[in-house]
């Protein structure tokens, strides 16, 4: 059984982001860039799921600049087979992503897909759901436990009240939620090896697929900054504020 994995390039999650000066976006010049944490989950899932004998190969796919290599040869020092990069240096939307995504799911005929349940620098939430749709596939979203036996996927669902499971016939797509693991270090060795696995490099256009933006983006700001908060002496002063904020009766 064949895995799909989608990898995002995105902004550490260490890195707290600046706004352009211009106010057009968030500034990526000398950032450090890292694999999105929730596509580092899908991958080490895929990992553990052929670990176990329940799939054999698990393909990494990226869309975006020439750098998102390095985010997919991350991938294959965890342990992935292969990777295919579709090379542009736009911003892809989400349903663009789905689209081609759709396409490399066409070519290589996978029968789970594990992607990130959102992508921290757009948090969008969205692709996995759009790629479900576009193929008409069950989904299991914000997957704590993923089981896979007799042609179904069983997924654990971290939802509001609590926790839902759902059986999916494959092929199917699962979206990784933070508790489904905790994703390994590459290992050195497995570093170097990475750099002769299988990278193919393909563009939108090989895909046919138009990824011009339906959204403009009109300005992006800096969070409002938080007043300094004040240090009270006693409860009863703690009360008595609260009070006079209408917080407490
Ligand atoms: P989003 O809908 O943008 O929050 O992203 C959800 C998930 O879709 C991510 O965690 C990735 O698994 C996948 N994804 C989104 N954008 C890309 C991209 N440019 N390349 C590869 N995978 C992506």
């Amino acid at each position: 059984m064949k895995l799909l994995v989608p990898v995002k390039r995105v902004i550490d999650y260490n890195v707290k982001p600046r706004v352009k000066a211009d106010g057009t976006g968030v500034d990526l010049a000398n950032v450090k860039m890292s694999m999105n944490p929730f596509d580092e989950i899908a991958v080490e899932e895929a990992i553990r799921l052929k670990e176990k004998g329940a799939a054999t190969e698990i393909v990494a796919v990226s869309i975006g600049p020439a750098k998102a290599q390095e985010t997919l040869r991350t991938a294959l020092a965890m342990g992935a087979d292969r990777a295919i990069l579709i090379q542009t240096d736009a911003e892809v939307e989400p349903l663009a992503v789905a689209k081609l995504l759709q396409k490399v799911v066409a070519e290589e005929n996978p029968e789970l897909v594990i992607l990130g349940k959102q992508a921290i620098d757009d948090d969008s939430n969205q692709t996995g759901q759009m790629l479900a749709a576009l193929l008409g596939w069950g989904q299991g979203t914000f997957a704590s436990k993923v089981e896979l036996a007799d042609g179904a996927a069983t997924v654990t669902r971290e939802v509001d009240g609590g926790l839902e499971t759902v059986k999916l016939n494959l092929p199917a797509i699962v979206t990784t939620d933070l508790r489904l693991n905790e994703p390994r270090y590459a290992s050195l060795p497995n570093i170097m090896k990475a750099k002769s696995k299988p990278l193919a490099t393909k563009t939108p256009e090989d895909y046919g697929i138009d990824i011009a933006p339906r959204l403009q983006t009109l300005k992006v700001e800096e969070p409002a900054k938080r007043q300094a908060g004040v240090k009270v002496g006693t409860v009863d002063e703690l009360i008595g504020k609260l009070k006079t904020l209408g917080v407490v009766a």
